[in-house]
């Protein structure tokens, strides 16, 4: 058996010799970009990953996540490393997609091309004949919570049962033997160094929403009509004239958008659609934010005699790291860099469904540097290949190592001190729980609420 210092060594050294073929995969990530629940491409190219290197792998999980297991010979915690496949719809991005407008700018190419770096180094180095338990490598779908009017359409087809990757992944069972968890995102902020934990992020829940007008003549008879983009604009006045109720602490963030805004400019908008996130600190937060957004989307038909109707769903959960692998992962990353280039920020709001996984299991959702420009802009680009595709192989290894070591002492140790935030039935019933279709009529104030 190896020392642990020699092993994290080895592995460091296969990642290096690797380097070729990890960046050969973050780069083919970025030119073929696909949005959640349609990375089959990035699946495909995962799974061909683990079957050159021999890791059994399940695919097609919640539609295209793919799951590798390094088992270990001795029984012990599972450790799931991860990575996410899908990208955003940024059309102007220069790697975009010219066909659906796809494009990373999020950095997710190098999450894969960490997780399969870091899997390399496992596999090359037979990492787990020196450790307790199992590793899965989990290349999941589908964290940027978008499309959701398709996605929506897949739950009501009852292909899925939530609008995103890991709480679908959570509720099909794909985490039940999994102890503790842990991904890396790239970031682009400087102020970030070249590793972060991050104290916490927001959570959120997400809005379809649809005005139904009256369509008429927009030139002659517009008396006749009903105009639901008049509706949706009182709605986002509304909406907007709440802020000064948020409190800064809360960190509420309500942005919506405006999907269809009418068909025909002579005729009066009668099919006007919006979309919105509430995000917020807690889910307290979150649901005092929701109910003033609804109390706005109110008055808007109210005011024009228009209906409405918003479709309150799920998103994830605020995000809260375990303490432990915080730190477990600060010490590896001031290995790679020295510690002057590790950092700890505060909380951050924008949201990802790790919070949801963080809820049911000790687990950990660190940044690291490589990317430059934009988060979700069109200039956002993977700066520093070593940095955003071998840095972070080495870390989640690194992290692996550490934490299966020694009969699994450090994971032992994490689980046993870590009280979950709720169980997965409290998880999934919380969630669960905010599915719901309200019909209100501006004309009458009458109000129907039911699933959505
Ligand atoms: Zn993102
Ligand atoms: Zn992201």
């Amino acid at each position: 058996m190896r020392a642990r210092e020699e092993l994290k060594q080895a592995i460091c050294e296969s990642v290096d010799r690797r380097r070729g073929e990890i960046e050969q995969i973050g780069d083919r990530i970025m030119e073929n970009p696909e949005l959640g629940f349609k990375e089959f491409k990035t699946a495909k190219l995962v799974a061909d990953t683990m079957t050159t290197f021999k890791v059994p792998h399940e695919t097609g999980l919640a539609i295209t996540g793919v799951r590798g297991v390094i088992k270990g010979n001795k029984p012990g915690p599972t450790v799931a490393l991860m990575g996410e496949l899908d990208s955003l719809l940024v059309a102007d991005h220069p790697k975009a997609d010219s066909e659906t407008g796809a494009a990373h700018a999020c950095g997710h190419n190098a999450q894969i091309a960490g997780l399969m770096g870091a899997m390399m180094g496992l596999v090359d180095t037979d990492a787990i004949d020196d450790l307790c338990g199992s590793i899965v490598i989990f290349a999941v779908p589908a964290e940027e919570y978008v499309e959701v009017e398709y996605r929506l359409s897949l739950l009501r087809d009852g292909e899925l049962s939530f609008l995103g990757g890991k709480p679908e992944l959570i509720q099909k069972g794909h985490l039940d033997d999994v102890d503790l968890a842990a991904m890396i995102h790239t970031h682009r902020d400087p102020e970030l160094k070249k590793a972060a934990v991050i104290e916490s992020c927001n959570g959120c829940i997400v809005k379809l929403i649809r005005y139904q007008g009256l369509a008429a003549h927009a030139g002659s008879s517009p008396h006749k009509g009903i105009n639901a983009l008049n509706a949706a604009n009182i709605a986002l006045a509304a909406i907007n004239a709440q802020r000064e109720t948020f409190k800064d602490s809360d960190s509420i963030r309500v942005h919506p958008i405006i999907t269809r805004g009418g068909d025909l400019v002579n005729v009066v908008p009668a099919d006007v659609r919006l979309e919105t996130f509430v995000r917020g600190k807690t889910n307290d937060a979150i649901m005092d934010a929701n109910f003033k957004v609804d109390r706005a989307l109110r008055a808007g038909a109210m005011a024009i005699g228009a209906k409405v109707e918003i479709n309150t769903l799920p998103g994830y959960m605020p995000l809260q790291d375990d303490r432990n692998l915080q730190k477990l992962f600060l010490h590896n990353a001031e290995l790679l860099f020295g510690a002057a280039e590790c950092t700890e920020t505060g909380h951050r709001t924008g949201s990802t469904d790790m919070g949801d996984i963080s809820h049911i299991m000790p687990s950990v959702h660190p940044s690291m540097a490589g990317a430059t420009g934009i988060s979700h802009g069109s200039n956002f680009m993977i700066a520093d290949k070593e940095m955003a595709y071998l840095a972070p192989a080495k870390a989640l290894a690194l992290l692996a190592v550490d934490l299966l070591y020694d009969d699994a002492a450090t994971a032992r140790n994490i689980v046993s001190q870590h009280t979950p935030l709720m169980s997965k039935d409290e998880y999934l019933a919380y969630q669960n729980r905010i599915f719901q279709k309200e019909i209100y009529d501006g004309e009458t104030g009458h109000s129907r609420k039911s699933a959505v």
